[in-house]
């Protein structure tokens, strides 16, 4: 792609969605990956699943225009526990056709939501629709109180051509927008059928939620729910605020997996909801268990400890310096520009910068993590 046709985009993103301008910018970085899925002939399935140990699978969530949520899936001896549910219900249906096309015919019995986010809970009634009143949605009781809160009201924003969508949800209108306007001028034709497959999906996404009303989880809990089944047991627990007020975790010491939402995963992490002083303590609490896998939210599924480390080092880092800047008077944009990507220990050690970067260049590396510099910035006020 030249370099008219970056700068053009990126100037089409700060017109059409002002300040959220620079996420425009990061998601552009990803284009090569959605560009991939959307290439005619690639799969079609939303997800790939992998598997992670006996019983125990990996659903990676394949790009899309809207991004959905990986689940974790154990099979348990009559059914199974699915860990967190995407976008959207049509996402949940086809990630259920999958289990019992790939996996198991055994129902869905225990859907469980890590936290309240979009991109994890808004395909709640999916599960809800294809296994009735058999299906326990477990969740931690702040998680239940965020998504009475928060899930339609952001949802609105986020569908709204006037809307102020909150960070990391998509302004469905403006992105819109942005590919209608850079199909216009598009010459190549595998170009043009990206763009022709971007928009599809975000009309789609718009129209299914158009009219869509949460589905709640319907047991909560303060600590820790455990079931005992014949093919192992699973503790869902909470083990301190994070990435929000009410993320919990998915245990199975038998098989030695963890599946732990946005709380540890392999992407950069996303802090506008977060609580990044209790964030790396949380961690350290969920590195005690006794696990080989990690199965996260986004991003590949990891093995041991190194990747949660570094993760969390990087929250440490990045707040204890933000914290210093604004002990010391400094403005926002001033701790910004003292904190590039390179002068974050965090972010050189053990490949985790390499990591994160996922294709990003060096500008929208630093737009990143901007993005979550701010978010300190702000939790550390409000939190
Ligand atoms: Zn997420």
């Amino acid at each position: 792609m030249c370099r008219h046709a970056v700068s053009r985009r990126d100037f089409l993103g700060q017109l059409v969605l002002g300040p959220a301008g620079a996420s425009l910018l990061e998601r552009a970085s990803h284009r090569a990956a959605w560009a991939q899925t959307m290439t005619p002939g690639a799969p079609t399935d939303l997800f790939e699943i992998r598997s992670a140990a006996e019983g125990v699978y990996f659903a990676f969530a394949r790009p899309q225009a809207v991004t959905n949520c990986n689940a974790a899936i154990f099979v348990n001896s009559a059914d199974v526990l699915v860990v967190d549910a995407h976008s959207k219900p049509s996402a949940a249906a086809a990630l259920i056709a999958q289990i019992r096309k790939q996996i198991t015919p055994k129902p869905v019995r225990y859907l469980v939501d890590t936290h309240f986010h979009w991109d994890h809970s808004q395909g709640n009634a999916g599960y809800r629709d294809a296994f009735g009143k058999d299906l326990k949605i477990i969740a931690s009781e702040a998680t239940k109180k965020l998504e009475a809160q928060f899930t339609a009201a952001r949802l609105r924003e986020s569908l709204d051509p006037h809307g102020h969508p909150f960070p990391s949800q998509p302004h469905v209108p403006a992105l819109l927008e942005v590919a209608r306007q850079q199909l216009s001028t598009a010459t190549r034709p595998e170009e043009k059928a990206q763009l022709e497959e971007r928009i599809r999906q975000l009309e789609s996404f718009s129209r299914e939620m158009q009219n869509f009303e949460p589905v709640l989880p319907t047991v909560t809990f303060d600590t820790a729910y455990v079931i005992r089944d014949k093919a192992h047991d699973l503790h869902v627990e909470f083990h301190g605020r994070a990435h929000t007020a009410g993320d919990v975790v998915v245990f199975c010491p038998q098989k030695r997996v963890v599946a732990t939402g946005d709380m540890v995963l392999g992407t950069l992490p996303f802090l506008a909801d977060s609580y990044p002083k209790e964030w790396p303590r949380t961690i350290d609490s969920v590195a005690k268990l006794d696990f080989d896998y990690v199965a996260g939210g986004h991003g590949d599924l990891q093995h041991g400890r190194q990747r949660m480390m570094s993760q969390r080092n990087y929250i440490e880092e990045l707040t204890e310096r933000v914290e210093a800047g604004k002990r010391a008077g400094r403005p926002l944009s001033e701790i910004q520009k003292s904190m590039t990507p390179a002068s974050i220990q965090a972010l050189r050690a053990d490949g985790y910068g390499e990591l994160v970067r996922a294709g990003r260049d060096e500008a929208a590396m630093q737009a990143a993590v901007n993005t979550n510099i701010e978010h300190v910035f702000r939790r550390l006020a409000e939190s």
